[in-house]
């Protein structure tokens, strides 16, 4: 028997639900705050990703999904959402556009990492990017965004934490900062951070190891060593999160991920739950990034937020979906000719934008009202020998169980929303 690889999953048609809400809530919001879709391919050049996440991160080091394509070129599946996207914004000229260019995209990515709750191999992110502008207004606006997504989602108890990394200017000094006090406690580190010792001190802070965790505690913090624009920045981030009365903590440690990120840097996690393997979503800004690949200085600011976590939490925290609209009918029938008529109306009702099923085969009308029942069908229409000759249907209320005759011509109207 074939099973789904490890660490991805089968959406199930039970679960679609709640998926299919998330999208909902977060298109409307984008379509809000002026963001408009972009798709991006499912797999890119490798060197992108080598180039932007940074070869010293893990997820370029032990996590993507690498292949040589028959022509030999070295592809990877998307293993994060922004670089592509920086991607299209220079192939295409997005620069020429009135900026910032808003953009969101839904999308799969994977990440070979040991598969365990929240984390798999393949998950889907709803994120977006605002490319072009410094401002830190576009900051407060991209993370109010994410906030309010996960209010309209009905999620409480979360916490958004924000940090500033600063600039390619005043970071070296930090980094220097960071390398000389971890050095005095080299024998602590877990073995994957005396490696990142040498290589990017910045992701021991991340590190979620118990040993590393504890010794980042009294470790230097990069608000410290902001240079002066780097500083204001951030003040004025706060400030306008203030302004709009989003409540945040600062906290030092958090670094995320990717090399890409500059200055601003933000995660909401379930309260209570900081620290651990948990955001629901994080972003920031990257400044470099589309220079790195080639473009003019430009800045931008995003964010991603993980819908399969979402949706844990969602159960977790008991939120009901909305009841799907639209109620169901079934059709059944007895006999050959009845099947034709039946075929004919199921047609007619969908054609109506009605959502209906029929029975099929030679199985009996109670089989086929049980089948109907288990469907979840609001309405059965039976179709039987005196029905065809009658040229009626019978039509069943299922939660009722009353039973009222209908001539085949009103059927439709009398089903049309509501009226029956
Ligand atoms: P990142 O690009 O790592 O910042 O991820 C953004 C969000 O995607 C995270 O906050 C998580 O909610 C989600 N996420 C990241 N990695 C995984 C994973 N392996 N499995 C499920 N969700 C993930």
């Amino acid at each position: 028997m074939y099973r789904a690889p490890r660490g991805t999953s089968d959406i199930l048609p039970g679960e679609q639900g709640y998926f299919r809400y998330i999208e909902e809530k977060a298109a409307e919001l984008c379509r809000l705050y002026g963001y408009e879709r972009i798709d991006t391919p499912v797999f890119e050049d490798a060197r992108l990703f080598i180039r932007t996440i940074g070869p010293g991160t893990d997820i370029v080091e032990k996590e993507t999904y690498s292949f040589e394509d028959r022509s030999g070129q070295a592809m990877t599946l998307r293993p994060e959402g922004t670089a592509p996207i920086c991607r299209a914004y220079l192939e295409h000229g997005m620069h020429n556009l009135p900026q910032p260019v808003r953009l969101y995209y839904f999308a799969s990515i994977f990440r070979y990492e040991r598969p365990q709750k929240g984390r798999y191999r393949q998950h889907q992110q709803f994120g977006v990017e605002a490319l072009g502008d410094g401002d830190p207004a576009l900051d407060a606006e991209v993370i109010d965004m994410a906030w309010q997504f996960f209010a309209s989602t009905g999620l409480a108890n979360l916490s958004l934490q924000i940090n500033s990394i600063g600039c390619k200017k005043c970071r070296p000094r930090y980094l220097d900062e960071l390398k000389g006090y971890y050095s005095q406690y080299v024998a602590e580190l877990c073995s994957d951070c005396k490696a990142r010792l040498r290589r990017s001190p910045l992701r021991i802070l991340d590190c979620k190891k118990p040993s590393c965790q504890g010794l980042a505690v009294a470790a230097p913090q990069s608000t410290d060593y902001l240079c002066h624009d780097c500083k204001e920045h951030f003040e004025s981030v706060m400030g306008y999160l203030s302004l709009l009365g989003i409540q945040f903590q600062k906290n030092h440690r958090l670094v995320r991920g990717l090399d890409y990120y500059t200055r601003t840097v933000f995660e909401i996690q379930p309260q209570g739950e900081e620290g651990a393997q948990s955001a629901l979503g994080g972003g920031g800004r990257y400044d470099d990034l589309i220079e790195e690949l080639g473009g003019k200085p430009t800045p931008a600011v995003g964010f991603a937020v993980g819908i399969e976590r979402i949706v844990l939490n969602m159960k977790q925290q008991r939120i009901a979906l909305p009841a799907p609209s639209g109620q169901r009918v079934f059709v059944a029938y007895s006999g050959e000719e009845a099947k034709n008529e039946a075929i004919k109306l199921v047609a007619t009702l969908r054609r109506c934008g009605i959502p209906t099923l029929s029975g099929l085969g030679d199985r009996s009308l109670k089989a086929q009202l049980r089948q109907a029942n288990a469907l979840g069908a609001a309405y059965a229409l039976i179709i039987g020998e005196d029905e065809v000759k009658s040229g009626t249907v019978e039509l069943r209320d299922m939660a009722k169980g009353e039973q009222r005759r209908v001539s085949m011509g009103e059927v439709v109207s009398v089903l049309g929303w509501g009226t029956v």
